[in-house]
């Protein structure tokens, strides 16, 4: 008798697997801790994964389909299939038990088999994947279409285990948080970025963030409510933060002495700069924000010189050649529409920056604000606390 399968999440992982050894062995570790971890909030505590053969394989979950989800979700992941694992001896056999399993989901259906295979001698996939077809056309299938077929059933052959699914959930793809180094996102809530904060991540750098509180309570509540639901989101194995700086001393001190066609530009350079300051202390080696070319007066790319230019540290700037309506629709994507929509537009002036600001008149503008005080920012660990109490901590009423 031949032994029972037994159902399984398995998960492919894209980029990793193309890296030297040094390096793999490191982003696996990562990819098994961001997973472990993603399973404890979809509450499989007693999930089991290992790797092995270029897959990661979950055991012993309750809910496939959760667990699977979650798996979803984790960077570096390209695609996700609960799927039935059975042993067996020979290709006769592997039809056989293959032929038993699809059966009845392909009974009156068009299908395909899509066979893959490795570290297995004496038959080729495309072997398989005729012999198994023929077999389900005996036992009801309605008929074979290679291009769009109703039901594709999957068999993935490593040794001697079988790997049989029809369902692809398609992952983050990108790398591992941690393969890279940490960054300070400079986060408004807004649809940029959040999004920005998103991309970074995905290419496997550890996400912080920081708030600049120009005053509006909606806009606070807004941003904390993003930063809270990227942190629960996508930041498994990674510990987010969130910093709140109250920025109104410099919004007060600029909307009284900076000519309103510079006050914006001026604001933002005190942020940068004042950035670079907190990257510094809390070992972010990047800055990054949502800033995207040409989209509104301060980003044109004279503007960001002036922002940017000369400060110590990169900034990254992962939606400079994005449409607005790409980064609208990938904001949707990832979860953070419903949220960003709300953002108010907020730039503490009323008149917008002349569109090629002049260096010396900046530097001069500059110059009344650079040395007002901030006090320290308000630390949040997003993912310790629930939104009521991050918005207690930081005096949102409501
Ligand atoms: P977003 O959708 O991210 O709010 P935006 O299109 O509104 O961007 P701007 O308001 O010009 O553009 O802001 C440009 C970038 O500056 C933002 O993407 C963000 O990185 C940063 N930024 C703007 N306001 C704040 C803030 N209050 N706190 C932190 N970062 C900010
Ligand atoms: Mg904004």
């Amino acid at each position: 008798m031949p032994q029972p399968g037994e159902w399984v999440v398995m998960v492919r992982y894209g980029e990793i697997a193309v890296k030297g050894a040094r390096a793999r062995v490191r982003m696996e570790k990562l990819l098994v801790n961001a997973l472990r971890e993603s399973l404890e909030r979809a509450e499989e505590p007693g999930a089991r994964i290992t790797v092995s053969q270029g897959r990661v394989i979950i055991e012993g979950v309750t809910n496939l389909e959760e667990a699977a989800r979650a798996a979803a979700r984790v960077f570096g992941v390209k695609s996700v299939s609960p799927a039935y694992r059975i042993e067996f001896t020979g290709l006769d056999d592997l039809v056989e038990r293959a032929a038993e399993f699809f059966e009845f989901r392909v009974k009156g259906r068009v299908f395909r088999v899509r066979a893959r295979r490795s570290g297995v001698e004496g038959f080729t996939s495309k072997d398989l994947e005729r012999e198994l077809g023929a077999e389900l056309l005996k036992r009801g299938a309605a008929g074979v279409d290679l291009e769009e077929p109703e039901y594709t059933a999957y068999v993935e052959v490593r040794g001697r285990s079988a790997y049989l699914y029809d369902t692809v959930i398609p992952g983050p793809g990108g790398l591992p948080l941690g393969s890279e180094e940490p960054v300070l996102v400079l986060f408004s809530g807004g649809f940029d970025s959040g999004v920005a904060a998103w991309r970074v991540m995905r290419r496997g750098s550890p996400a912080h963030l920081v708030f600049y509180d120009y005053g509006v309570p909606e806009a606070l509540e807004v941003a904390l409510e993003a930063a809270k639901t990227l942190a629960d989101n996508w930041a498994y194995g990674h510990d987010m933060k969130l910093y709140v700086v109250n920025f109104r001393p410099a919004v007060l001190v600029a909307s009284g002495l900076v000519a309103p066609s510079y006050r914006t530009l001026v604001l933002r350079r005190l942020m940068m700069e004042h950035a670079v300051a907190l990257a510094k202390r809390i070992g972010a080696e990047a800055l990054v924000t949502g800033e995207s070319i040409g989209q509104v007066a301060s980003q044109t790319i004279r503007n960001m010189m002036l922002i940017s230019g000369g400060l110590e540290l990169p900034v990254i700037r992962p939606l400079a050649g994005h449409d607005k309506d790409e980064i609208v629709e990938e904001s949707r994507k990832i979860g953070l529409y419903d949220i960003s929509k709300r953002q108010v537009e907020v730039c503490g002036v009323d008149s917008p920056p002349t569109p090629r600001g002049d260096p010396p008149a900046f530097r001069s503008e500059y110059e009344k604000v650079n040395d007002v005080f901030l006090p320290d920012p308000v630390e949040i660990k997003l993912k310790h606390m629930s939104i009521e109490e991050i918005k207690a901590k930081v005096g949102v009423k409501r």
